[in-house]
């Protein structure tokens, strides 16, 4: 029998919930709240043939759409508590269905973020995907602000950069496939792991934080903008994803600044943190990388190995900038 919008939603998204909460099939979801904490919330937006092509496999889909809200919680510091999932579509495909659910649904019980709720439409206009995701941070902390940067500061970047963004540039053909080069870079593209339990580490150890989505150099600009500071970046110090080898160094460069899509985290860090932030990282296994230094001068600086030190004009990712152009 064909599936209605509210067969759908039973079959692909109900799912029980702990004791004490409601989740999908009442007018809202009802889940119990610690009252001596604060509620941080998120949502993001993924547009077919804007953020992913049609043929995107549906897993991978299914767990970005998720991932990068818990970018946004990690990089505020908070825990996941919930998520609600808005889908408008062109046809009710089960087979895609139950691909995007199984890997939506993988990431949700992972990071124990249960999906309570949503709304499904149909679209005459290919898929889009919105998340809503709900998080906490305790009562008496603020979150991991984009304004709490401070001069001196040490900067930091988790985990490796450029990944996505050759990856994108491949498909589209704008890059030529070295053998095996999109095979390792591909998963970094369409199934970011968003760095959740980091965030919640760093809470109360770094300074500001920002996950990074739409480049480095654009990203750490909202942090300098909001902290009223500027930057020095080492060039060479910043991590390369290893699949980068053998490309042009202008490309890995642009990659490694511009690139977006990354869901790691920058991060501001007093230098007395340097111990503390290192041994979060070793018990992680995550990649924790100084790359700077937060300074009074306004901009953003790179420094490179040979000395030189000039301001970095780099673009990150503008939606509107790109349809105009
Ligand atoms: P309403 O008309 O009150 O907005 P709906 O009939 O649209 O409610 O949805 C019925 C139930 O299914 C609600 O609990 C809603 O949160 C849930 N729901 C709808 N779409 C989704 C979805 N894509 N993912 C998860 N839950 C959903
Ligand atoms: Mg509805």
């Amino acid at each position: 029998m064909a599936l209605s919008e509210f067969s759908l939603i039973d079959r692909y998204f109900k799912k029980p919930l702990a004791s004490g909460a409601i989740g999908v099939g009442d007018d809202g979801a009802v889940i119990p709240v610690d009252l001596g904490s604060k509620l941080v919330v998120c949502k993001d937006l993924l547009v077919q043939d804007r953020h992913f092509f049609a043929d995107v496999n549906p897993v991978h889909l299914g767990h970005k759409s998720l991932a990068v809200n818990l970018s946004d919680l990690a990089a505020m510091g908070a825990k996941p508590v919930g998520c609600l999932l808005g889908l408008a579509l062109p046809a009710i495909d089960p087979s895609w269905l139950e691909r995007f659910a199984a890997g939506l649904h993988a990431l949700s019980e992972r990071w124990a973020c249960p999906l309570i709720g949503g709304d499904t439409t149909s679209s005459d206009h290919g898929i889009v995907v919105s998340v809503t995701a709900l998080g906490t941070i305790a009562g008496d902390q603020t979150g991991l602000l984009r304004s709490a940067a401070r001069v001196e500061d040490d900067i930091w970047v988790s985990g490796q950069l450029g990944a996505a963004d050759v990856a994108l540039r491949i498909l589209r053909g704008e890059i030529d496939d070295a053998p095996g080069r999109l095979v390792d870079l591909r998963l970094a593209l369409e199934r970011p792991e968003p760095p959740v339990a980091l965030g919640q580490r760093l809470l109360g150890v770094a300074h500001a934080a920002i996950d990074i989505s739409d480049g480095l150099a654009q990203d750490l600009g909202h942090i300098l903008k909001a902290s009223a500071v500027g930057a020095v970046l080492d060039i060479d110090c910043l991590p390369v994803h290893p699949a980068l080898e053998g490309l042009e160094s202008g490309l890995i460069e642009q990659a490694i600044l511009s690139g977006g899509d990354v869901y790691e985290l920058c991060f501001t860090a007093r230098a007395q943190q340097r111990e503390v932030i290192a041994a979060i990282g070793q018990q992680l296994g995550v990649a924790l990388t100084r790359v700077g230094q937060i300074c009074a001068q306004p901009g953003l600086f790179g420094r490179y190995p040979d000395g030189r030190e000039h301001k970095l004009d780099v673009p990150g990712f503008d939606h509107f900038a790109r349809r105009s152009s």
